[in-house]
């Protein structure tokens, strides 16, 4: 599962940070989070492809979907023909309509747009779902998680070999969890030769919002946590009446919810060049891992055993 920053700035872009979209891969599927203005040049710049079959959008702030009619004109010159889905929060799907249609033609591909009702799968994949989850903003929002499905135990070779097992299909027998017979008539167990199953990777994307329960709940040791910190202590009395939330509270969410790692986004035009203090905050909350990420940051996400 590979992340790539693409907007980092909050409301107002800057010459170094773009608005709201992060892209992420995994396994040959490509997923956008919002969609800010010139979130198109970001992905050229940046090298992810246009290859993308959902758009998720956490709420209907410019800076989160300016992007969308540009991008879907592009995939329309580009001749695109994979369909398109489109998942955005309850009660916008005509707004996400008429924004798509706002130049007067209609994309040549199929485009669904889905509502995202908090608490819901809203795809699900080989391996994974998609959650959506409530956020509390100034308008209607949600936020999303991909949450993988358990992976099989590790399979102990060796022990499968001395009780006997002949190397070959009856290895994948077991690890499937199917008990099998040898020739001696003995009978060998999955439970005997196959680990725990090991848990998948949780990645959450809150989209802008106060600290909530909610993503406390739904991140519970996520493997990666993008979280709204638009700002810093000095600004704490604006993050209420904007519905944002401080780096700090946004560490304090990650802490609650034992986050491997967090990545504080959609920082305020104020904090664009310098997020030092931002970070020094979060870490007196928080002390997993932690990133200020910038615009074309990369990371790959490691299964929690790993
Ligand atoms: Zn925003
Ligand atoms: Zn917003």
């Amino acid at each position: 599962m590979h992340v790539t920053f693409l907007g980092t700035s909050g409301a107002i872009p800057t010459t170094e940070r773009n608005t709201s979209a992060v892209f992420l891969r995994r396994a040959g599927e490509r997923f956008l989070f919002d969609c800010g203005e010139g979130t198109q040049r970001q992905m050229m710049r940046y090298g992810t492809g246009f290859d993308v079959s959902h758009v998720f959008l956490t709420h209907l702030h410019g800076d989160h979907v300016l992007g969308l009619p540009g991008l879907c004109q592009t995939w329309d010159f580009n001749e695109r023909e994979l369909p398109l889905a489109i998942h955005t929060a309850p009660g916008t799907k005509s707004q996400v309509e008429a924004l798509i249609g706002v130049i007067g033609t209609r994309p040549s591909y199929t485009v669904a747009v889905h509502e995202a009702r908090p608490g819901s799968v809203v795809v699900r994949g080989d391996g994974y779902e998609i959650r959506a989850f409530e956020t509390e903003h100034r308008t209607r929002s949600v936020g999303y998680a991909l949450i993988e499905d358990d992976r099989k135990g590790r399979f102990d070779r060796e022990k499968a070999e001395k009780l006997g097992v002949p190397v070959g299909p009856k290895f994948s027998q077991l690890h499937r969890g199917e008990s099998v017979e040898l020739d001696d008539g003995s009978v060998v167990h999955p439970e005997q030769v196959v680990g725990p199953s090991r848990p998948g990777r949780r990645f959450v994307y809150t989209g802008d919002t106060r600290p909530t329960d909610t993503t406390v709940e739904i991140a519970q040791d996520a493997d990666l946590l993008i979280h709204d910190a638009t700002f810093g202590d000095d600004n704490a009395e604006r993050a209420r009446p904007t519905g944002h939330s401080t780096a700090a509270e946004a560490a304090t969410v990650a802490d609650r919810a034992g986050a491997r790692r967090l990545a504080l986004t959609h920082v305020s035009t104020r904090y664009g060049g310098h997020v030092a203090p931002l970070e020094r905050e979060a870490r007196e909350v928080f002390d997993g891992e932690l990133y200020t990420p910038d615009d074309g940051d990369e990371f790959d996400i490691p299964f929690p055993d790993e």
